[in-house]
């Protein structure tokens, strides 16, 4: 059992008050906020460190190195990867998969090739396909939904041809916070011999992932949504794929030499990491994974899944919510009666709870629901019972004031 009042307190953000109330954040989903160890690491790497990575034969330049590639590895081990050069470093999630489309892309397709996605995705896992399918005249497929709002696998089988080149997909839906059976569909890919990516930016901070174990191709995700600073995140791949592919973004770092006649590529992961890094947000994404490993992700999630189980039975007791999907994971999207999403987000707010309201970055899923967007409420390991109650609560008085 993990101490969560202690836990709480290495949140300094968690004491902010907001119109003189305590603030409840339940918009984890969106991002999470940072233990004092990670906002520590940030400054100590300033204060200590800091010089440019990987090109320095000086103390300060070897020790940064030494750090951001000690963080690899800990990435490495935190997702099961079995080389550190299959961990190659982005900007987050969104960043990944366009090096994906980009690089993959122009490597392995041609006009009239297929890529499968699902209408349940982030926008982030749907226009870097959609540019990709104008500059190249591939064609994206959608795997549907069923009446559970669970991807209708039946009709994902059917969907392959012999132009399948890849398939996309989210471990766990932004909005509807429900667990996609992405080890069943991996498997009828590779069956078909179509390789496979994995959005995890809403597994990673709440399912302990092993690439290995699940046999993806590339898995990506965003340090800023388990505890670690904004702007790093990582896309990992099968070395086979990434060794085939063509780089991404051309730069320092990321050749061996330079020529005007010809210049060649570094290695992996070099050659997809153009330019100087976030090595400061490299650094401190270590230390939050270490942070979370000193928890340990399954007691983690467990805290989380009793807070989602307790908020689902506590909206089901108001008349008139409606939760979309059968949640699994650690957030829940419903409305309450005819009230617009925001109408209840800005009664929340004046009540000092962040929770999150809109299309929620995944337009055509709210477009299949049918409905102008939804609420959702996301949680994360410092959260509590009493916030629940108090979020219910605020949600019992948008209701009294709307009627
Ligand atoms: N995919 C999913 C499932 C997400 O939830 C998000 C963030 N909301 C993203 C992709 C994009 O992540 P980022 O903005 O950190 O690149």
């Amino acid at each position: 059992m993990l101490d969560i009042e202690k836990i709480r307190k290495e949140f300094p953000i968690l004491e902010t008050r907001v119109y003189n109330k305590p603030l409840v954040y339940l918009d984890n989903a969106a991002t999470t906020q940072k233990p004092k160890c990670v906002i520590d690491a940030i400054s100590d790497v300033y204060a200590t460190i800091n010089s440019n990575v990987h090109r320095g034969i000086h103390h300060l330049s070897q020790a940064a190195t030494a750090a951001m590639e000690h963080s690899r590895d800990i990435v490495r081990r935190f997702i099961g990867a079995e080389h550190s050069h299959e961990i190659i470093f982005t900007r987050g999630t969104t960043e990944s998969i366009n090096l994906v489309a980009s690089s993959f892309g122009e490597t392995f397709l041609r006009k009239g090739d297929e890529i499968i996605v699902s209408v349940m995705e982030h926008h982030s896992n749907i226009v870097p396909w959609q540019l990709l399918c104008e500059r190249k005249g591939v064609r994206l497929r959608v795997i549907p939904m069923t009446e559970r709002c669970t991807l209708d696998i039946e009709k994902f089988r059917a969907m392959f041809t012999g132009r399948t080149r890849l398939v996309s997909v989210a471990h766990v839906s932004n909005v509807l916070g429900v667990t996609n059976p992405v080890k069943e569909i991996i498997e009828i890919a590779h069956g078909r011999d179509v390789p496979v990516l994995i959005d995890g930016a809403q597994s990673i901070p709440h399912t302990s992932i092993d690439v290995r174990e699940l046999d993806a191709d590339f898995f990506v995700f965003s340090g800023h949504k388990i505890y670690a600073p904004t702007g790093v995140g990582v896309l990992y791949g099968k070395e086979k794929w990434l060794n085939a592919m063509q780089p991404y973004h051309g730069g320092g770092e990321m050749i061996k030499s330079v020529r005007f006649e010809n210049t060649t590529f570094n290695e992996l992961p070099y050659k997809f990491e153009a330019g100087t890094p976030d090595y400061t947000g490299i650094i401190a994404l270590g230390t939050a994974l270490e942070w979370v490993n000193s928890l340990g992700i399954a007691n983690i999630a467990a805290h989380e899944h009793a807070l989602t189980k307790y908020a689902i039975k506590r909206l089901r007791e108001i008349p008139g919510v409606r939760i979309f999907g059968e949640p699994d994971g650690a957030a829940v999207s419903f409305l309450t009666g005819e009230i617009h999403p925001s109408d209840t987000g800005t009664i929340l707010d004046h009540l000092g709870i962040a929770v999150r309201t809109g299309h929620h970055c995944a337009q055509p899923l709210i477009e299949a629901l049918k409905v102008p967007g939804t609420v959702r409420a996301s949680f994360a390991v410092y959260n509590t019972r009493e916030e629940i109650d108090a979020f219910i609560k605020g949600i019992e008085r948008s209701i009294k004031m709307f009627s």
